[in-house]
């Protein structure tokens, strides 16, 4: 049976397994198509695409663009990409330029609520100190003991209101809409209800992302309940988008959800992996 996975992390961001690993485990669960789609990065792409070639298991190349529109953070997947476009390459690289500052700002939050050291424990959880990022502060504080395990980091820190939370200015919607498209891939709204939009921030948000060229969303990710996978079904109806699928798998024992372990799109949805 197809079983299509398009969102995933390898280490070359924040996941816990090497490219080619994650390949081998993602075969091995029964995943037939795969995208990987690290934050910000394609450096794994060529390790994974290599694997998947040996394991007979169709590889999509990917990158998950963060994005900052009406000063809120989104993240928007790039599927299909090619690795070779210096317009995506060089906005990638300034995407991840402002990381390592953001990071120092964290850790100096986290300091002034009475946790020092996370920039050291952090950055060596980050295999690339250019794509230090929230998950790497949240595996330092687990080891440190604030928290139980990565999931409940985020319900006490890192997040808007609470300590390590700094607000960031990512790519705009329009250049990481262009660069995917300038790289021949296809934008997909990844996890819209993470994003916790009003109705009318939603329609506005669609209305824009569609006038950009964003041709998916994201309507089957572990992110979403099951109430929020038919509102966003429908609302992929509505605005005739692709809609996507994809497991947003970190690494074992840290994604409740294993590679390729989602519920399958609604029958009448266009698989947006007809369109790569
Ligand atoms: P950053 O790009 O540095 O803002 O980090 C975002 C990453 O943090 C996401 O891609 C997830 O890997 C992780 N993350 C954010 N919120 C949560 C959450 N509630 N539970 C687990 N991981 C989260
Ligand atoms: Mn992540
Ligand atoms: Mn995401
Ligand atoms: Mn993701």
């Amino acid at each position: 049976m197809e079983n299509v996975d398009l969102h995933c992390h390898s280490r070359a961001s924040d996941g816990l397994l090497a490219p080619a690993e994650l390949v081998l485990r993602a075969h091995a669960k029964g995943v037939t198509t795969l995208a990987l789609t690290d934050h910000d990065v394609t450096d794994g792409l060529r390790e994974a695409s290599a694997a998947a070639h040996d394991a007979d298991l169709r590889f999509v190349p990917g990158v998950e663009i963060s994005v900052t529109w009406n000063e809120t953070s989104i993240h928007i997947v790039g599927l299909g990409i090619s690795t070779e476009d210096e317009t995506l390459e060089q906005g990638l690289q300034w995407v991840r330029g402002g990381r390592p500052r953001r990071a120092a700002q964290m850790a100096r939050s986290l300091a002034d609520a009475g946790i020092p050291g996370t920039l050291e424990g952090a950055t060596r959880h980050a295999r690339n100190p250019d794509l230090i990022g929230r998950s790497h502060f949240a595996r330092c504080l687990v080891e440190m003991g604030c928290a139980r395990d990565v999931g409940s980091v985020f319900k006490r820190y890192l997040v808007r209101g609470k300590p390590g939370f700094v607000p960031h200015q990512w790519a705009s919607l329009e250049n990481a809409i262009t660069w995917i498209r300038k790289a021949g891939g296809v934008a997909v709204l990844a996890h819209p209800a993470r994003y916790r939009f009003t109705r009318d921030e939603l329609h506005r948000f669609m209305k824009e992302f569609s006038d950009l060229g964003g041709l998916g969303i994201e309507v089957i990710t572990p992110n979403h309940t099951f109430q929020e996978c038919v509102l966003y079904a429908n609302l992929a109806r509505k605005f005739g988008m692709f809609a996507s699928r994809g497991s947003d798998f970190h690494g074992p024992g840290e994604s409740r959800i294993e590679l390729g372990a989602i519920a399958q799109l609604p029958e009448d949805l266009k698989p947006v992996w007809k369109a790569l």
